[in-house]
């Protein structure tokens, strides 16, 4: 999922939710709407070194107490949640390295307290690691309901996967992709991640990623610059010049070269970091673009409902230990001009840009809305922003500076 940007908001008035269950009970209102599920499964066989997810690696001996959790949590929320859902997210973690019994509990558990509550899900994604891609993992997916799975291929060159402490066989990625097809679900979305100081040409890496990449016939392709968070092993060797990082001009080269290639074999661009064969963009995504409501099982999951953002403890002890809703970590109400802020950055990531009419709004606050204005002139005239038709969206050259004009507009 989308990283959110959530802080601890001690200041916040007595009107504004300061738990998870009074933005429950504000869901209660007739008028009140969600689109999504995040459900978080954080375990892995192993931890990238470019990773910031809460992952854990090991303490197998908590999977099936942590389904068991979850369902607890699900059983609990679920029957409270406003009836429209149009997609469920498993991620992680890796959701399946989890057990085929406690994957299988896990989902046909959901899809009982789905059908139950009145909720008809059209798109349900898990995301999954090559390697954990069984057959009989690939048939429960199957035959649980999930139309979807979202593979971390990231990169088919052996050094690339080594520079990023990355454990699969690339040659798994297309069985896989076999035995989820032979297991009835043919939307299959594979995350690649470019810029990554692997020692090997990068220009002549990155196109045999993404030609490799093609060849397998996935519905839907994420690309992904190398980013190096905080804190990451990663991003240790980095500080100490154990690795170099590629340089700017060669990622947006990269970068253009999966413009190219991917609008050559009939992909649609409709994210900056996003393809899709027509009618496959991932449902579940564009409700964090478009700033809708969604709800999140499991610690660390981030939810969002109205403005109200909110995250569940990042701690697997604590989590387990709970009942009901889980604890939360932190939580904060935007006010208006922050809500404009989060529309606007959310929304210019959507290659169909941003209505006329919410640009409109967007600027005509009392507060940062005159300088906005003055911003996107700005980078109208600077080629980085263009009106197409009534929606304002990144040009091909905003798109390759888009972190820095978004944050502009904020
Ligand atoms: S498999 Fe994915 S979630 Fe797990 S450590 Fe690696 S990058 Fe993070």
């Amino acid at each position: 999922m989308p990283r959110l940007h959530v802080v601890n908001d001690d200041s916040a008035s007595q009107a504004v939710p300061r738990t998870a269950k009074d933005v429950l009970k504000a869901l209660q209102a007739p008028s009140s709407c969600l689109k999504g599920l995040y459900v978080h499964v954080p375990f892995c066989i192993h931890r990238c070194h470019y990773c910031d997810f809460f992952t854990i690696a090991g303490r197998e001996q908590d999977r099936s107490r942590y389904v068991d959790r979850l369902i607890a949590e699900a059983e609990c929320v679920l029957p409270q949640l406003p009836i429209g859902m149009e997609s469920i997210f498993i991620g992680g973690g890796t959701p399946t390295y989890l057990s085929p019994d406690d994957l299988h509990r896990l989902l046909s558990r959901l899809r009982t307290l789905l059908q139950e509550t009145g909720q008809s899900i059209a798109e349900w994604t898990v995301e999954a690691n090559p390697d954990t891609v069984s057959e009989e993992i690939a048939d429960v997916l199957g035959q649980s309901g999930v139309n979807r799975v979202s593979l971390g291929a990231q990169s088919f060159q052996p050094q690339a996967l080594t520079a990023l402490e990355r454990h699969h066989d690339p040659d798994h990625v297309g069985l896989a992709m076999d035995r989820l097809r032979q297991a009835g679900i043919s939307d299959l979305s594979l995350d690649l991640i470019f810029a990554v100081p692997s020692g090997l040409d990068p220009r002549v890496a990155w196109r045999a990623d993404l030609e490799m990449a093609i060849s397998l016939k996935p519905t839907h392709m994420s690309c992904y610059g190398l980013t190096y968070e905080p804190g990451t092993p990663l991003t240790r060797r980095l500080e100490t010049g154990r690795v170099t990082r590629v340089s700017q001009e060669m990622e947006a080269a990269q970068y253009e070269e999966a413009l190219t290639l991917l609008a050559q074999e009939g992909y649609e661009h409709y994210e900056i970091s996003n393809w899709a064969r027509p009618g496959c963009r991932c449902r579940h995504n564009e409700i964090y673009w478009r700033n809708e409501n969604w709800w999140p099982l499991g610690p660390s999951a981030s939810g969002h409902v109205e403005g109200t953002r909110w995250r569940n403890v990042p701690r697997l002890g604590e989590y387990l230990d709970s009942e009901g809703l889980p604890p939360i970590d932190s939580i904060e109400q935007l006010d208006e001009e922050g809500r404009w802020g989060e529309v606007l950055m959310l929304g210019l990531r959507l290659l169909d840009g941003v209505p006329k009419q919410t640009v409109d709004a967007a600027c005509a606050t009392s507060g940062r809305g005159a300088r906005r204005a003055d911003v996107m002139r700005q980078a109208i005239e600077d080629e980085l922003l263009e009106w197409r038709k009534d929606h304002l969206a990144l040009t091909t050259r905003g798109l390759l500076l888009a972190d820095g004009v978004i944050r502009e507009l904020l």
